[in-house]
């Protein structure tokens, strides 16, 4: 996963020296990296938490971690996230383990 982000990197700085920005009739050029920038850090907020859940998978009953990227551009519906588990290696919603214990 870490190869790609840096492709996605290296790939947005060649193709994305500048935005163009449009308010009312005034047009700003804009550098890339002062949207990215912010859009990244947004990403590792919501992300990191979500990465130190556990979560309960529906087929097999395991529990497992899963990295902080993976949850962040799963499809979810409330606490439930559509998530590959490592153990039965299919994709289902999975939801966190604590929540498991509090239904039973
Ligand atoms: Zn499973």
């Amino acid at each position: 996963m870490k190869k790609y982000i840096v492709l996605f990197i290296i790939m947005s700085s060649v193709m994305l020296t500048s935005c163009q920005v449009n308010i009312g009739e005034s047009t700003f050029y804009v550098h890339w990296l002062v949207i990215a920038i912010p859009v990244f850090i947004l990403l590792l907020l919501v992300g990191l938490p979500l990465g130190r859940i556990k979560y309960y998978c529906p087929n097999c009953k395991k529990t497992f971690y899963t990295s902080w990227i993976k949850c962040v551009f799963s499809v979810h519906i409330n606490n439930e996230r559509a998530l590959k588990c490592p153990h039965c290696k299919k994709i289902s919603m999975c939801y966190p383990s604590n929540n498991q214990e509090n239904k039973k």
